[in-house]
């Protein structure tokens, strides 16, 4: 390995596998397996760059989370059911079926993200990337959109509560940052950015241009809602227009990314049509502005990501390879890596780290010239507050 800066760390261990709702719920962490298989094959990482997931302490979670939350997240951990009264804790629901033992598989996830946030600390110019993170979707006091506690909001918490730092949280991920967003509405030493399908026709349903924050963190909190079949070129130009004079404006201490694979043209639950030029690209602006203007703290998360085949470990390898200094344009798929999951794929599994060019989107003109007018009113919040 070369380059400026030292070798990423990757959190993982296969323990993190057992954040499973039940076979047929669509986020399965096999796609981490896929991922580290994948890096492997590449020759990009080795062992002593991996280091394991620690548990979430009572004390990391309530940062977070209400204690009657988690005492019943407990208690349902236990029995591996719910009654009708725990759907206001958010479990029990098509999206978070409950499942044993789900209080330690959330609470490893949880910790995980904590210690990612520990390790960007130890040193200057330190890139840790943990795949198994990004659930950001769950809120103080109940579950969502397959997030029972929300890691990221876990480690950002740490880092305010034992550094007092800015935080600057940039999350890609095809879905609204919701549970992020809405923990740190009020907290000025928090900005948080996401770029997401328009909650018009996509879950949360949120992230409004108008969601900017409140009280002293009022000017903290950007929304970009982009039109869906929204393809590569119109999402990194509106992600780089919004995102430096975010940093400029800002100054974080520290970057948290959630690195959602979701807004692939292949996934299966949004509509938004990225290519994996876009999953090289997002990682490597974020990288060169987290030297640029935060230190280099840089602690890169997961997120969504269906098509777990196809998608994530490609878009998650471009992501691993940014941080490590070791940034790909174009590869071939190993063939070891092929025949060691073809079995199991349902889907024929990609030759190239690159898609091959789709087929333009029909509408591309006008659903470009939307973003436009969406991203000028976002920056025009730059310029009066
Ligand atoms: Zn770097
Ligand atoms: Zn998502």
């Amino acid at each position: 390995m070369h380059g400026r800066g030292p070798e990423a760390l990757f959190i993982y261990s296969d323990e993190l596998l057992s954040y499973h709702f039940h076979d047929d719920h669509p986020f399965n962490q096999l796609r981490l397996k896929l991922t580290l298989t994948l890096l492997q094959a590449l020759e990009l990482i080795h062992d002593t760059q991996i280091i394991p997931p620690q548990e979430a302490t009572e004390g990391d979670l309530l940062r977070v989370h209400d204690p009657l939350y988690i005492e019943n997240v407990k208690r349902m951990s236990e029995i591996g059911t719910t009654s009708a009264n725990d759907l206001q804790y958010g479990i029990g629901t098509e999206d978070v079926p409950p499942f044993p033992g789900m209080h330690k598989a959330a609470s490893l996830i949880a910790g995980g993200a904590r210690l990612g946030a520990e390790e960007v600390m130890k040193q200057a110019e330190r890139h840790v990337v943990f795949l198994g993170g990004g659930l950001h979707h769950a809120f103080r006091g109940k579950a969502s959109g397959f997030c029972i506690y929300n890691d990221a909001a876990v480690a950002i918490s740490y880092l305010l509560d034992t550094y007092d730092l800015k935080v600057l949280y940039i999350d890609t991920d095809a879905h609204h940052g919701d549970g992020v967003q809405w923990i740190f509405y009020d907290e000025p030493r928090v900005m948080t950015v996401s770029l997401h399908e328009t909650g018009k026709y996509l879950f949360p349903g949120t992230g409004h241009i108008y969601e900017r924050g409140e009280g002293k963190g009022y000017g903290t909190k950007i929304n970009v809602p982009l039109e869906p079949f929204t393809e590569d070129d119109s999402f990194q130009h509106v992600f780089e227009q919004v995102l430096v004079p975010a940093f400029e404006r800002f100054r974080p201490d520290v970057v948290v990314s959630q690195n959602g694979a979701d807004a692939h043209r292949f996934d299966p639950l949004t509509h938004l049509s990225l290519s994996m030029r876009s999953y090289r690209f997002i990682p490597k602006l974020v990288h060169e502005l987290t030297h640029a203007y935060a230190g280099g703290r840089w602690l890169a998360l997961g997120g969504g990501g269906y098509d777990i085949w196809r998608v994530v470990p490609r878009a998650w390898t471009y992501l691993f390879a940014e941080a490590n200094h070791n940034p790909l344009t174009d590869r071939d798929i190993p063939p070891s890596w092929r025949d060691q999951w073809k079995e199991k794929s349902p889907v024929e599994l990609p030759t190239r780290l690159l898609d091959p060019p789709f087929l333009p989107i029909p509408r591309r003109k006008e659903i470009n010239e939307k973003n436009e007018v969406t991203l000028n009113r976002v920056l025009s919040f730059f310029q009066h507050t």
